[in-house]
Order: structure tokens, then sequence, then C-alpha cells
């Protein structure tokens, strides 16, 4: 028996960027969503993200690969630099040769110009309706569905519900009631207009500072107008997951003895955003009745793979096919789809490996040349990852994904000459 009921939606619990792929994804399988999102607005937090191959996949997969695209930049390459003496530890070119072998490129975008994309297309793709300062509380299932209660004191009545409300799910917290694991890492995030960041880091690339139990990153945002700025270090006291206004002070505190053109970036932003990270162990169910986890809820890792939203994104277009294929059987069904071994246990696979990433790329605070000690000051370490595997994709891997993904390549980077390139990478590369 079918489980599409026209008069009762799906629900999703959370409208993060897991949640709204999950959202679009349905949609565009003719079905009704509800969004149970408690902010008392839909939106994303100020910051960017990298996006692998693998995003791009899920975006044409989702039919907003042209709107994803537009918004992104395209870098030239992933930068890594000791945090102490600026030495170039390792370059991943992530131009043309690896969008060709990848079938994808490589990107960073503002995290509400993913989020803004999956909603317009879930919008034009379907009904959604999404109720805000909404807060799920407890889940409730019977033969014909779902209902599920929030912190407002209302019920929400669904066919299914799709648990993509984060680290601190309630749905995971119901289903599997296993502790978030807190890191003891600390992220600090901002975005600075172009205007105020250094002209010598304004870099068309992915960039890393690795030192002493911390590193900083930096790369463009829509078109370069904006920079995306991410430092972490190990806390030295007892941390709790928490979201938080920054000190600028205690960011200080963390790298003394930095070298003086990494330091510019922690002396930049005027509001910076805190974060304790947590993750969790890997686990074997996602899917409990008419229940499944999604995203982060499913496999929260810390963010060193820069692979989480990209992760939640791959989530929503297995559950779509899955949904496809449970429905040439004759109708939706749930139960089935939430059940589909082979799609699922490729997503745990990965998901499996990105938590395998928990330390970070990190120099052990003794014996802190450790990553370049047989390295002569000056000349380029091989980076550790190569072109022909990255992270999730093997070569072409992102091409066959999925179906229905459109031929069309990235919108052209930002003229060059507006563009200035690392120095040490620019060297490296003629070494
Ligand atoms: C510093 C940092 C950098 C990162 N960089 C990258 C990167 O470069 N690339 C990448 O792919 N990933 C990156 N990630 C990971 C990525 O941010 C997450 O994996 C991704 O946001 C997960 O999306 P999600 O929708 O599953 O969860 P979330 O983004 O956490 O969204 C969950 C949503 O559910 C809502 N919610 C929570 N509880 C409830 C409730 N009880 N009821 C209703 N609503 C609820 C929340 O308000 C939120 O809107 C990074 C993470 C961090 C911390």
């Amino acid at each position: 028996m079918s489980d599409t009921n026209p008069s009762l939606p799906v629900l999703v619990s959370g409208g993060g960027i897991g949640g709204l792929a999950a959202a679009l994804a349905l949609t565009r399988r003719g079905l009704r969503v509800k969004v149970l999102e408690q902010a008392p607005q839909l939106g994303e937090i100020g910051a960017g993200i990298q996006l692998g191959p693998n995003a791009f996949a899920a975006f044409d997969a989702l039919g907003i690969g042209p709107k994803a695209r537009a918004r992104a930049v395209y870098t030239d390459e992933m930068v890594m630099h000791d945090a102490l003496d600026e030495t170039l530890v390792g370059r991943i070119p992530t131009g043309e040769a690896f969008r060709a072998r990848f079938g994808n490129p490589y990107a960073v975008i503002h995290r509400a110009d993913v989020h803004l994309s999956l909603l317009e297309g879930a919008r034009e793709a379907g009904t959604i309706e999404v109720a805000t300062s909404t807060t799920v509380q407890r889940v409730e299932q019977d033969e014909n569905g779902v209902t599920v209660h929030d912190a407002q004191g209302h019920t929400h009545r669904g066919i299914a519900l799709i648990g993509a409300d984060g680290v601190k799910s309630a749905v995971r917290r119901q289903y599997v009631g296993d502790d978030a694991r807190v890191s003891g890492h600390v992220v600090y995030r901002a975005v600075v207009d172009k205007k105020d960041f250094p002209l010598d880091l304004q870099w068309n690339a992915a960039s890393i500072w690795v030192g002493p139990n911390c590193h900083l990153v930096h790369y463009p945002l829509r078109g370069g107008e904006q920079y995306n700025v991410v430092v972490t270090f190990h806390s030295r006291d007892q941390e709790e997951w928490s979201v938080r206004e920054g000190s600028r002070e205690e960011v200080q505190s963390y790298f003394e003895g930095i070298c003086p053109r990494a330091r510019k970036l922690i002396d930049l932003p005027r509001d910076w955003k805190r974060w304790a990270t947590a993750d969790r162990e890997p686990i074997g169910q996602w899917t409990f009745g008419r229940a499944t986890l999604l995203g982060d809820a499913a496999h929260p890792t810390l963010q060193y793979l820069a692979q989480g939203a990209c992760m939640a994104l791959e989530d929503a277009v297995t559950l779509g096919e899955a949904l496809r294929a449970t429905a040439a059987a004759g109708g939706h069904r749930f139960d089935k789809a939430f059940e589909l071994p082979p799609a699922f246990a490729r997503r745990a696979h990965r998901a499996h490996r990105a938590v395998g990433a928990r330390d970070g790329a990190h120099l052990p605070r003794q014996g802190r040349r450790a990553a370049g000690a047989q390295r002569p000051r000056g000349r380029a370490a091989r980076p550790s990852v190569s072109t022909t595997r990255w992270n999730g994709c093997t070569a072409g891997r992102s091409r066959t994904a999925w179906p229905d993904r459109p031929r069309s390549g990235p919108r052209p980077l930002p003229p060059t000459g507006q563009r200035q390139r690392p120095g040490n990478a620019a060297s490296a590369a003629s070494a």
C-alpha cells in the first residue's frame, strides 16, 4: 500500500542546509513538505563553506545546479602554509585539471547562498510550508503517519519525519539517545568585507595556516567582495557544546607566535562568533519506522574535511532517489525507501571516513615542526592529497553519481588581473 496521502505532508525537523535539501528532494517527488524550524526565521549563519565536487553533483541532481553555481566562487587551489614561519606546506590545484578529473568544481560559497538556492528550488518545485519558532521535542508513530509535538505546545501530523535537526537533534535523542562528543576544539568565524581584508591575502584559494594546536582558514566569497575567516584552536578550558558571541582577547591569546601575515587574520573581524564543536560516534541505524535522520543529525563530524554540508546534500539526493525507486513499484513507501540498503550504505561509509578526520590539521604543541621536519626551509612539501583521489570522490565519480546532471561547467572565474595569487604557491610551482 502506498504512503502517499495528499492531505498529509512529510515533516522535516530543521531548516538548515540538510533540511532544505531534503525538502527540495521531496517536493521534486511531488510530495508536500512542512519544515519545522526552531529559529524565529529561516536562514543560515553568516559564514562560508567549501564545496567539493560531490556537492555540485548533488545540486545538479536536485535541479538547482545553475542557481548554486552562479553564487559560488571557483578557487584555483587549496594551499597550506606553516603558520609559524610562512613556509608552504602543500598545494592542491583545483582549476581546470581538477574539474576535468572529478567532473565538477571545487568552490567556496556563502552558506546563506546555498540555503537560498535550496529554498528557491523547493518553492519552485512544489509545496513547502515552513513553521518557524517551532522546536521539535517528541515524535509518535502509528500505522498511518507521525505526530510531532513541539516545545510551543502544538502538534504536527505528517506521513513521515526527516530528522535534519543538526548535531543536537531531538529526533536522534528520542530514537538513539547517545551523547554528543564535545571535541574541546573551538572555532571562531567571521565574514570580512574585501576593503578591510589584507591585499596580500586576497588569494583565489581555500587557504589554511597550520600552527601548534590551531589553524586559520580564509577564502573569498561572493565574487571576492567578502572573505571568510575561520580560526580553530584546542581550548584550555572544559568546553560544552555551544554557540555564542566571541571575544577578540580570547582568540588572540591562542595565537601567540603566529607569523605576522597570518596573525593579521585574527585582528580583522569586528564581530566573532564562537563555536565549541562536537560530533558523535557513528551509528549503524539512521531509520526508525517512519522517521529517518539526515545530515548532521545522522553523521555529525568535525569540520576538518569540509564535508558535513556536502554529505547532507548527498543524503537528500539519496532520499529522493530511494523514493523514486519505491514509487516505481507503486507509490511512495517511506519504510522501504528509508531502508534501501545500497544507497544508505554508501552514505554511511562516507560518513565514517569523515569522522576519522577528527584530529584536524593541527601541529602538536611539542615538536611543532614535525610536519615539515625533513623539508628545507622554503621548499614545498608534497601535498598529502592528490588530484586523483580527493576526500569522498575518486576521479570521475561525482560525474556519474546521479542521473539528470546537466553538462554545464562552472561560471568563469573573476578576471585574473583582479586577483592576487599566493606568492609561496607560485614559487613552489616553479620549484
Ligand atoms: C566551523 C565549521 C566549518 C564547516 N565547514 C564546512 C565546509 O567547508 N564544508 C562542508 O560541507 N561542511 C562544513 N561544515 C559542516 C556543516 O556546517 C554541517 O555539516 C551542515 O551545516 C549540516 O547541516 P544540517 O542541516 O544537517 O544541520 P544544521 O546546519 O545544524 O541545521 C540544523 C537546523 O535544525 C534546527 N534545529 C535544531 N534543533 C531543532 C529542533 N529541536 N526543532 C526544530 N529545529 C531544530 C537548527 O536551528 C538548524 O536550522 C562546517 C562546520 C563547522 C562547525
